[in-house]
């Protein structure tokens, strides 16, 4: 691991998620504090593994540091589908497949219950959702994983054409698959109630970038106007572990990009709201939120956002309004209101880091975009590892395979950037 970060996370362009009302949850860190724990990230990884350290131990003092506002790093910028299963590709690994499947379905719970207990109010809705395809290419995908779905013995309903057409008020998709579990939210609200939430000994320090990390027994984390001393210190760090060197950089720093249309006067298909996965991975992601915009995600480009000027996203918003447009004809005059995009932790193959990486440094990062459930179930067996406590799922966390080799740079640049070219064009019309 690295002692200084190669850079830390940016602001992006405005996210139509973000509460217009939204106040500061946590001050910056001032002068130096002394914590039993500190975790760096408050992403759902970084606040589920906060909320369960302060269970196990109430009297440690806690520090959640992070480096924007909770709620305007990719937690809060994603497409809000918490989802309980890997949502592509079934990896020939069923064992694999099942332990994911465990590892995400203890996030759902948890996080159903947060909504619950603390009344937090972000539209969580259990509606199920809609792995589709479009053309051969997306319907080898998606008879992939219904044979992996068969294989584990997870139960869906096969659909045609016409039945998609009627529910989603698309003709586009030429067959699907409708799963129950999992969720739609509105990702911002979520994350910034689950931080709001926290356990009074949990203390969360806002705007507050680490860029140096002083190695030895009791560390020194370093920010502007502060710095911290502890023992125990959290990585939850997703798209920014390889600024830190975690995983000998194998978890690969990917921005993905979505956008919203303004309301709709109405829904285009008979149901309210809905949420469509493409089993094609550089398919486009769509949905229709409770307030009846069109959300569309789609692309990835290997980096940060500091390298993306606005011409980028000029360029992916005229991508995605072709990808709309395929879908909903009718719609073609809706404007977008916002283009945006988020940084997320990718391993090519294997499984996110997680774990004690060095004496009482601990990391979780790398969810290939399922983080929402994923990241918070493993936040919360990653807190019993830290307190030396039990946790009915640390095997199959344990078991995770680690992230597999990159190559170096400029090579892993060049070929990643060209890959995902490839990868977009093959995907024709799933874009
Ligand atoms: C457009 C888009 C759509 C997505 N859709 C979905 C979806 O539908 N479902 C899903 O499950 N996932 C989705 N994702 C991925 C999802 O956002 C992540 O998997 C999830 O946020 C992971 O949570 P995390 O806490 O591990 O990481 P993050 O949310 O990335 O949290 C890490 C935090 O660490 C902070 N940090 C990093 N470095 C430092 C530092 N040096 N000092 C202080 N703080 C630091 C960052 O600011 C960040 O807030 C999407 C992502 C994007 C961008």
């Amino acid at each position: 691991m690295r002692e200084r970060p190669t850079h830390v996370p940016a602001l992006g362009a405005p996210c139509p998620w973000w509460p217009a009302e939204a106040s500061a949850l946590g001050e910056p860190l001032q002068d130096v504090q002394t914590l039993d724990c500190a975790i760096v990230g408050a992403g759902y990884t970084g606040l589920a593994c906060a909320r369960r350290l302060a269970e196990l131990r109430p009297s440690w003092r806690i520090g959640v540091l992070e480096a924007l506002q909770v709620g305007q790093g990719a937690s809060g910028r994603s497409s809000g589908y918490v989802m309980d299963m890997p949502h592509w590709g079934p990896s020939p690994d069923l064992e694999l497949h099942r332990d994911m499947i465990t590892l995400s379905r203890h996030g759902v719970r948890l996080l159903r219950a947060a909504v619950g207990r603390h009344r937090i109010d972000c539209g969580w809705h259990e509606g199920g959702r809609f792995h589709v395809s479009v053309n051969q290419r997306g319907a080898r995908a998606l008879t992939r994983f219904r044979a992996s779905l068969e294989a584990l013995g997870e139960p869906f309903a096969p659909l045609p054409c016409e039945a998609l057409a009627e529910a989603l008020g698309t003709t586009h998709y030429t067959q699907g698959l409708y799963l129950r579990g999992g969720a739609l939210v509105q990702p911002a609200r979520l994350v910034r109630g689950l931080a709001a939430a926290l356990p009074p000994s949990v203390q969360l320090f806002e705007r507050t970038p680490i860029t140096r990390i002083e190695p030895g027994p009791a560390r020194r984390l370093h920010a502007e106007h502060g710095e911290v001393e502890t023992r125990r210190l959290v990585l939850a760090t997703n798209g920014f572990s390889r600024a830190w060197g975690l995983a000998r950089g194998r978890v690969l720093p990917v921005v993905t990009f979505a956008s919203t249309t303004a309301p709709l006067p109405e829904p285009p298909g008979r149901l309210p709201q809905w949420g469509v996965v493409p089993e094609e991975r550089m398919g486009s992601t769509v949905r229709l939120t409770a307030e009846r915009q069109l959300l569309l995600r789609r692309g990835v480009r290997f980096g940060s956002l500091r390298e993306l000027g606005p011409h980028v996203l000029a360029r992916v918003a005229t991508s995605h309004r072709r990808s709309l447009a395929l879908r909903f004809p009718a719609l073609g005059d809706v404007p977008f209101t916002h283009t945006w995009g988020g940084v997320l932790g990718v391993v090519r193959s294997g499984g996110p880091v997680f774990g004690e990486i060095g004496s009482g440094t601990f990391a979780c990062g790398g969810h290939n975009g399922l983080g929402m459930a994923l990241g918070t179930a493993l936040g919360d067996v990653l807190a019993h590892l830290v307190a030396d406590e039990p946790h009915p799922l640390l095997a199959q966390a344990r078991r995770l395979p680690p992230p597999a080799w990159v190559p170096p740079e400029p090579l892993l640049s060049v070929g990643a950037t060209a890959t995902s070219h490839v990868m977009d064009l093959l995907a024709g019309t799933e874009r």
